[in-house]
């Protein structure tokens, strides 16, 4: 298939992928700009373009500056707005239809694309888990009796979670022994974020073979985390002022419907798990590869596709005690990691906690964030005819502390 529109060599926004993002036309800057180009609007991105939905298709549900009201009209309506998009961009007879609602995507600026319900975030790549056990618990099982049976999270702070761009502030907390001041562990977590559409009832649990019933789509997120906050504060509870002081997402969600290339059996698992986590026939592995940067240089490849539980069974997991779900609910994978060093997916794995400096191309080193540094995670994933699917990027640059 192909398009009338200019699609660059091997972008990650061809016909395969249409993403959903909520952008406005004005760029940071613009000095002079009427009301109407200031409103939010859903776009789709195509090649470097960004599709206006409501001036396309006329429908105000994609003028309301958030993807929410569209989501929660189901899996049947995202896949009929589907179809219709690739019809409009293959058929050259729809040009003159779609063209005016073409906008240069480095000429909009891009908002959070949910009205956030929900947040949680997980903890479920073995290799990140059984890290951080090696350093935190040495001599004892890297593992806790729990991991391999269900998927350990928490619920987070979901009014600081922010589009990619937004500066992470350098927190102020509580550290060891009572000490107070700017955290000096300030770290990242490479993470992938799943987007809830349809929501659920109260009292009755999603099963795993519900997952795409409910789930619309897939982002990038970086749980930015003080470890010196977190270590002092999270006895018995759990994170807390350590991590939501910001969460950053990328802006275009990629719907699940463009993964179906992407979708890989889960790593083997060597314990059994109750029915309720069971995965067999429906095993939604997803083979993203992200890379994350640190002033441009990379720093690590961390794959999604070693991680030991799947959004399905996260899914199942959460809502198995009767906790309902609402649109725009957003739930992380937790830092994803691999078993080489350059497949960790945070800072206090790739410093070992800081006892192994990383070495930059310029001749510095870090163990953690300084001032100024940007932080940019970047993820593809494979689709149809060797195309790759892109999830834009997720970045963030550390601003000192107030
Ligand atoms: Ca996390």
């Amino acid at each position: 298939m192909s398009s009338w529109i200019d699609l660059p060599a091997g972008t990650g926004f061809g016909l395969a992928n249409l993403p959903l993002g909520v952008f406005s036309p004005d760029r940071p800057g613009d000095a002079y700009m009427c009301s109407e180009q200031r409103g939010r609007r859903t776009g789709v991105a195509i090649g470097d373009h960004v599709i206006d939905l409501a001036g396309l298709t006329g429908d105000q549900v994609h003028a309301t500056g958030s993807l929410n009201a569209f989501l929660a009209r189901g899996p049947e309506a995202w896949a009929e707005l589907r179809r219709r998009l690739t019809g409009w961009l293959v058929d050259p007879a729809h040009r003159a239809a779609v063209e005016p609602h073409l906008r240069p995507r480095d000429a909009v600026t891009m908002h959070l694309p949910v009205e956030v319900g929900d947040y949680v975030d997980f903890y479920s790549s073995q290799h990140h888990a059984e890290n951080l056990g090696r350093m935190f618990r040495p001599g004892q099982p890297a593992l806790t009796p729990n991991w391999k049976h269900l998927p350990i999270g928490y619920h987070g702070r979901s009014g600081t979670v922010r589009v990619s761009g937004t500066p992470v502030r350098r927190p102020l907390g509580q550290q060891k022994d009572a000490a107070f001041g700017p955290s000096r562990r300030l770290d990242i977590e490479a993470e992938v974020g799943f987007v809830v559409g349809v929501p659920s009832a109260l009292g009755e649990p999603v099963p795993v073979a519900g997952f795409a019933e409910h789930v619309f789509g897939v982002c990038l997120v970086n749980d930015w985390s003080a470890r010196d906050i977190q270590a002092w504060e999270y006895v018995p509870l759990g994170p807390f002022l350590g991590k939501s002081f910001l969460t950053s997402v990328s802006p275009w969600v990629v719907p699940l419907a463009a993964l179906e290339h992407a979708r890989i059996a889960p790593p083997p698992r060597d314990t059994p798990v109750l029915p309720y986590l069971g995965d067999e026939g429906e095993r939604w592995g997803l083979d993203l590869t992200l890379e994350v940067r640190l002033n441009g240089e990379l720093l690590s490849s961390p794959p999604a596709g070693l991680l030991y539980w799947t959004a399905a069974q996260q899914l199942a997991h959460m809502t198995v005690n009767g906790a309902s779900l609402r649109t725009g609910d957003l739930f992380a994978s937790g830092t994803v990691s691999g078993p080489d060093r350059d497949q960790r997916g945070s800072l206090i794995e790739l410093s070992w906690n800081g006892a192994e400096p990383i070495k930059l191309a310029d001749g510095s080193t870090r163990t953690f964030l300084e001032d100024g540094d940007v932080v940019t995670i970047t993820a593809s994933a494979p689709g149809p005819d060797g195309e790759r699917i892109s999830f834009g990027e997720v970045t963030g640059r550390v601003e000192p502390a107030s």
